[in-house]
């Protein structure tokens, strides 16, 4: 009798269950992988809530996903079980002109395991063995979670160019914009001010270093950034993607500079000041997910002690509860939510 194992099934955000499945068995070129830890990304609470413009419900949630290899299939033999591995959830065709470049973050058939494919959020799961890294030395579990949601903020910070010396804001302080106050600063940024509407997030966002912290809904913002920074600001990233933010964004920016979309838009049209736009020769980029590269930047700044884990994590459940790590997550005073798996 095959193993059976537990998975969580996503119909809504109050319906978080888990479905007893019979164990993956890994194919060619792929993984068997037993999970340990796996994180609650935004998106995640998105998609349950019925918000994400590219995750159809119900769903198998875990793309930030920790664990150890319990099998290899047939070409895969490079790793051995015990193996500590991240999974780098992008599944590309490795084909379409965006792979050919490099770009495979952006493929024209991107599909994101635990979000159009079942994910870790499980016992037991499969994934193509070149969708793996390895877990360095002396990195706990907890803190190799943390390289999947750094790695997007880590190419964030790489689209806006160099940040030596420059100024910069991050709208919004989630897990991504405090990750993306983390690698500015290890990109070089001179002063960075954090926006967030929660006093809470914004002391954290203080804890973990920006020069300021100000309320997001400020009447004032601009010019309270404006004195905060010693003037308008040469990169923004608008980690909100709202129209209130976007709107902001376009004020604070200095003339020639940049504002980096980070955030998952609403769907639909969000309006923009395109008379600023062409005016101020404002540069405004999109950015999504990440490569490998910015993967292993993520992961030997999460090695360096770049990042305070224990500011970023801030509650863990079991699989078992993982409707409770989903209600967590959703509680805007949260900024990571963890769950974590024993093996049976
Ligand atoms: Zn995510
Ligand atoms: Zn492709």
């Amino acid at each position: 009798m095959t193993e059976q194992i537990r998975r969580v099934l996503v119909r809504s955000l109050d319906d978080i269950t888990l479905e007893e499945v019979s164990a993956p068995v890994p194919g060619d070129d792929e993984l068997l992988v037993r999970t340990t830890v796996v994180g609650v990304c935004g998106s995640d609470t998105h998609a349950a809530a019925g918000h994400h413009p590219f995750i159809d419900l119900p769903y198998r949630p875990g793309h930030e996903a920790v664990g150890v290899v319990a099998g290899a299939g047939k070409g895969a033999e490079d790793f051995a079980p015990g193996d500590r591995v991240i999974i780098e959830p992008n599944l590309y065709c490795g084909r379409c002109p965006q792979c050919r470049s490099g770009r495979y973050n952006i493929c024209q058939e991107l599909k994101v395991f635990g979000c159009q494919t079942p994910g870790a959020m499980t016992d037991l799961f499969t994934i193509p063995a070149d969708r793996v890294h390895r877990v360095p030395e002396g990195m706990t579990d907890i803190e190799a979670a943390l390289v999947e949601p750094l790695a997007t903020p880590v190419h964030a910070v790489a689209k806006a160019g160099d940040l030596t010396g420059r100024t910069v804001a991050v709208l919004g302080a989630g897990p991504i914009g405090l990750l993306v106050l983390a690698a500015a600063r290890h990109a070089g940024a001179a002063k960075i001010a954090v926006t967030d509407l929660l006093p809470g997030k914004r002391d954290r966002a203080l804890r973990l270093g920006a020069d300021a912290a100000l309320p997001a809904d400020a009447t004032d913002l601009v010019e309270q950034a404006h004195t905060a920074l010693g003037g308008p600001v040469d990169v923004v990233f608008d980690c909100v993607a709202r129209e209130q933010s976007m709107a902001q964004a376009t004020d604070l920016v200095a003339k020639g500079g940049t504002i980096i979309v980070v955030g998952v838009g609403a769907g639909g049209t969000t309006p923009v000041r395109l008379d600023l736009v062409q005016d101020r020769e404002i540069r405004i980029e999109g950015t999504l997910m990440y490569t490998g590269d910015d993967y292993r930047t993520a992961m030997s700044l999460i090695a360096s002690g770049a990042v305070d884990t224990a500011e970023i994590v801030t509650a863990t459940y079991p699989l078992e509860d993982a409707a409770k790590a989903f209600a967590a997550s959703v509680d805007p005073e949260q900024v990571k939510v963890l769950v974590t798996v024993d093996a049976p």
